[in-house]
This record gives C-alpha cells, sequence and structure tokens, in this order.
C-alpha cells in the first residue's frame, strides 16, 4: 500500500485502462473488486490512511455505530470475497439467527421466537472494512492511494469526458497546493454522504442535482461494554423498539468481537440520547422493554458514549439530470443515503456496487458505459428503499420534508397491521424479515398469505390497534410539518 507522499507510477501505462475509485468505505472497496475484473489498473483513493487492522480512522465517523449488514447485502460481499464469512467469524463476529437469537419488541409485541433460515454476521464496522481491505489487498490490479484527498474531477477541452481525478496530499503546508492530476478511463464515486461530486460538476460546466431530504431529526447514542463472565440470556441481539407517533426512544444490544456488545440508543423528533453516564443509563430505562437497561447495568463500559445526529434520509437526483459527463459515474451514499434506523444503507450500497458490476459487463468493461442511463437505473433501484425508509419516518410528526401521501397512508396502515400480526404469526414474521433483508420486494407482503390475515385483523373490530395518545406535554421539539425539501434545483 502506498502510506504518504508524491503519487509514484501516476501515468498510465502506454495502451493499459485505468479505473479510480473516488473513497474507501464499503462502496469504493466493493467497487474496486468489482472494477479489477475489467480494467488492468483499479486505483482506489482515499483521504485517510488505513489502520492496520480494525481500528477507527475520521472518515467514516458513522463507524463507531452499530452497523448491521443485511441478509442480502452479506450475499453480495461473500459472492465478491469468497471466505469472508469465516475470516469475521474467525475474528469474533458473531452468527446470528434472526427468528431464534433476535429479539424484536414490536409495538404490538415481542417477534416469534422461532428459527428462521435468515442468518446475521455481527461484528464493528471497522471490523468489517478491515476483512474486506485484507481481501480486496490480494488483487494484484488494485492500488491503495492513501492520504489523498480528490479535489475535483479531469476533462479535456471540450469537458464532454472525464479523463481523471485531481487530487490533493491529505496534510500538505499551508499555501502549497501540490495538485496532481491522475488520469482514468473511468470515475467512480464513492465518498460517501458528503460526497462533493455535485460542485466537481458544476466546475466543469455541468448542473448539481436536486436532492430530496427527509429528516425525523433521529439521534444515536453509542457505547461499547464488556460482556459479564457468565452472562445469560434467551437472546443474542435484542431490539427494543420505539413506537410512532410519540413514543420515541429504541435501543439495540449486538455481540461484537472482542467478547464485547455495542450498544445503540436511538431517539427521534429530536429526542437524542444523552451521553452522560446518568442520562444514558436512564435513556435506557425509558425503553418500551427493560432488557437492554438490564444488560448495560450490568456490565463494564470499555468506550466513551458516542453521539451522531446526521441521520435523515437524502436523495440526490443524478437520474434527473440532462446531461452526466462521460466516464463518470456515482454509487452508494454519494447518491443516496438512508436513515441508518432501518439498517439498509450498507446493503443499498452494495446492491448500486452490483448494478456497476452488470453494467460493465454489459459495455465492454465499461467502454460503452452510458453514465445518465447508470445513474437512471440507479435511481430506479434505491427509489423503493427511499420511499420505505422516508415513508417510515413520516409516521413522525415532527418529520421535516416528504409528503404524506394516500400511497404512503395506505402504506402506513398496512404495514402497521403487518406489524400487528407479527407476535402471533411466524410465518407473518418471515415474510416480514426476507422484506426487511431486501431478499423479497415490499410487493410481497401483499401475497395472499400475509393479505388474508391482514383482511381478516382488520375485519375484527376487537382487534383493531389501539391508537398511541398524545403525551400531555408534546416534545418540545414537535413542530408544524414543512412539505417536501428540494435543497438545490
Ligand atoms: C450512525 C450510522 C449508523 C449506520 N448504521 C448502519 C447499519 O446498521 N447498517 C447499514 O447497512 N448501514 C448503516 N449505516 C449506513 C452506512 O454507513 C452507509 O450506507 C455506507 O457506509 C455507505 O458506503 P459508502 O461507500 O457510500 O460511503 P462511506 O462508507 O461513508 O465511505 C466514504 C469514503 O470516502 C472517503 N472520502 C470522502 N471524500 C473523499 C475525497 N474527496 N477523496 C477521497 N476520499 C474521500 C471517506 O473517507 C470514506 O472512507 C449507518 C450510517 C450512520 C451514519
Amino acid at each position: 500500500m502506498l502510506k504518504t507522499g508524491w503519487v509514484q507510477g501516476s501515468e498510465k501505462a502506454q495502451g493499459a485502462r485505468r479505473a479510480a475509485v473516488i473513497g474507501g468505505g464499503i462502496g469504493g472497496l466493493l467497487a474496486a473488486r468489482v472494477l479489477a475484473d475489467h480494467f488492468e489498473e483499479v486505483l482506489l483513493i482515499e483521504r485517510d490512511h488505513f489502520p492496520e487492522g480494525a481500528e477507527h480512522r475520521p472518515g467514516v465517523a458513522q463507524a463507531r455505530h452499530l452497523h448491521l449488514l443485511l441478509k442480502r447485502g452479506l450475499m453480495v460481499v461473500e459472492r465478491l470475497f469468497p471466505g469472508i464469512r469465516e475470516d469475521l467469524l474467525a475474528a469474533g463476529s458473531h452468527q446470528v439467527d434472526q427468528g431464534a437469537d433476535y429479539r424484536i419488541l414490536y409495538r404490538y409485541g415481542m417477534a416469534p421466537d422461532k428459527p428462521h433460515d435468515l442468518d446475521i454476521l455481527t461484528f464493528t464496522r471497522p471490523l468489517l472494512e478491515s476483512t474486506i481491505r485484507r481481501h480486496l489487498a490480494v488483487q494484484p490490479n488494485v492500488r491503495f492511494l492513501e492520504g489523498f484527498q480528490v479535489a475535483g474531477l479531469a476533462t479535456g477541452d471540450d469537458h464532454a469526458r472525464v479523463t481523471g481525478v485531481r487530487i490533493v496530499p491529505r496534510r500538505h503546508a499551508a499555501g502549497e497546493t501540490e495538485e496532481q492530476i491522475l488520469q482514468a478511463d473511468l470515475v467512480v464515486d464513492s465518498s460517501g454522504r458528503m460526497s462533493a461530486a455535485p460542485q466537481w460538476l458544476e466546475e466543469i460546466g455541468y448542473s448539481a442535482p436536486s436532492e430530496t431530504e427527509v429528516d425525523a431529526f433521529w439521534g444515536y447514542g453509542t457505547r461499547l461494554y464488556e460482556v459479564p463472565a457468565g452472562w445469560k440470556a434467551d437472546w443474542k441481539i435484542f431490539l427494543s423498539m420505539n413506537r410512532p407517533p410519540y413514543q420515541t426512544r429504541a435501543g439495540i444490544i449486538e455481540p461484537v468481537e472482542g467478547g464485547r456488545w455495542l450498544v445503540t440508543l436511538a431517539g427521534v423528533m429530536h429526542d437524542y440520547p444523552p451521553t452522560d453516564e446518568e442520562g444514558y443509563l436512564a435513556f435506557a430505562r425509558s425503553l418500551a422493554s427493560q432488557e437492554v437497561y438490564r444488560a448495560i447495568s450490568q456490565a463494564k463500559p470499555v468506550s466513551k458514549i458516542i453521539g451522531y445526529r446526521r441521520l435523515s434520509n437524502r436523495l440526490r437526483h443524478y437520474e434527473q439530470l440532462s446531461r452526466l459527463p462521460q466516464g463518470f459515474v456515482l454509487v452508494g451514499d454519494s447518491v443516496c443515503s438512508v436513515n441508518p434506523v432501518y439498517g439498509l444503507g450498507m446493503t443499498l450500497t452494495s446492491l448500486t456496487v452490483e448494478h456497476l458490476e452488470t453494467s460493465l459487463l454489459a459495455s465492454r468493461g465499461g467502454r460503452d458505459l452510458d453514465p445518465l442511463t447508470f445513474q437512471k437505473a440507479i435511481g430506479k433501484l434505491v427509489m423503493g428503499p427511499f420511499a420505505m425508509t422516508t415513508g417510515e419516518d413520516l409516521r413522525w410528526p415532527a418529520t421535516q420534508g416528504g409528503e404524506i401521501t394516500l400511497k404512503v397512508k395506505v402504506m402506513h396502515w398496512y404495514l402497521d397491521q403487518v406489524i400487528r400480526l407479527i407476535p402471533d404469526s411466524p410465518e407473518v414474521y418471515l415474510a416480514f424479515q426476507k422484506v426487511n433483508h431486501m431478499l423479497e420486494a415490499p410487493e410481497s407482503l401483499f401475497r395472499p398469505a400475509t393479505l388474508f390475515r391482514v383482511l381478516k385483523q382488520a375485519l375484527t373490530p376487537a382487534k383493531a390497534p389501539k391508537p398511541l395518545a398524545a403525551p400531555a406535554a408534546a416534545p418540545a421539539a414537535v413542530e408544524p410539518r414543512a412539505s417536501a425539501v428540494s435543497l438545490r434545483r
């Protein structure tokens, strides 16, 4: 791996095709693997220096918080990096059966305790990333360029095609620019939620995409604990859900490598978990279930409590642009970043990379890749999950952005009925989890087996869900809703 200093061998070899990936997070690592099958050289450009092992780095501040990889995402990662499951397990990851080991208190009761064939691996995000990095590093044509920040796109005189990226060393003396151009035949932006691609496009004469943002004002508070010796429970992961529209608090505990628990408490509508000892424990005790509190009140904390508040859903509409330069595409959070409470982000990112893989195969290794067609397909791919996460966030009265359309109201009603069925129906629970893990489309919940149960329940008035009363004093932050926020036009 290149560490610091000036980029050696920055010139492309004569006749060789090179791809450049911006960002070495989950999307960038997967994209580099996929590109390695089609390009003589793949440069993975990351502003951070990668740590040797499963340690944190500044570029992915979210990595300190609980990161569940859904089954569909795990399948993509395992396909691209065979043997990674074994490596994660050997490093201390836990395999969890969604039905038998993952206990969830939904708003109408506990999920059934019955094994599924849906398995999950638990790990800290740094362990996942470092394990993927190790697998990627054996690709002979992938080079990691660490400590360099992409500052813009390079083009020819007519700006019709991106010909590379402008990079600067992350640490350089004041006043020195030390900018360098790295040539590439294809540039893939995977620089995450804070991607500067809209500005980069404007700088070379293109329009920035419009954005849709929907924010229910969620906040996380996360801490690691040592699992107490002799600890016994009927769960490996426990999740206590909140209940819209007014019961704002949720919490989850999972085992991770190193004999530790990773605990994330979450609150919506500005009800942020405190980051002081006493407040954190009190928040845990106020959840609908006492289980997370019971566990952590007996355990030794082994980290600080870390807060996080940038959790809105944000979609950049590259698919609506009328033109994009050739040789430049975007994947992952740089296009669509969803509220992580639903655990979709890495899986969605991996699906955008899968689309890159398919597109490379269909375009002679990217030679005929049309960026607009590509982004339209990505827009289509992320639209359903984005509608799902924003739809759920729209249940909270303080949510800003988005619109409660008739379709959203119907989905709210129907999903509420499904969630009500969960405690008494392992079949409905499995169907629901298959959608949750992105193995089935949401429409699968309208198949006769579930639809029939929903209708039967809805027509039985005695079993109608009890509405939650508004709290005597509504959370201070409940402000009137604003309609769709489009930040850029
Ligand atoms: C608090 C929180 C909890 C989450 N929990 C979950 C979860 O449980 N499950 C789940 O699936 N998802 C979760 N997510 C979402 C998940 O983190 C993202 O969806 C995922 O990381 C997106 O991958 P990415 O590669 O697009 O971006 P990232 O993983 O964020 O990577 C972007 C990379 O680009 C680098 N970079 C940025 N700009 C530049 C530049 N100009 N030049 C060079 N490098 C650059 C950054 O340093 C970083 O390494 C969570 C997110 C948050 C905020």
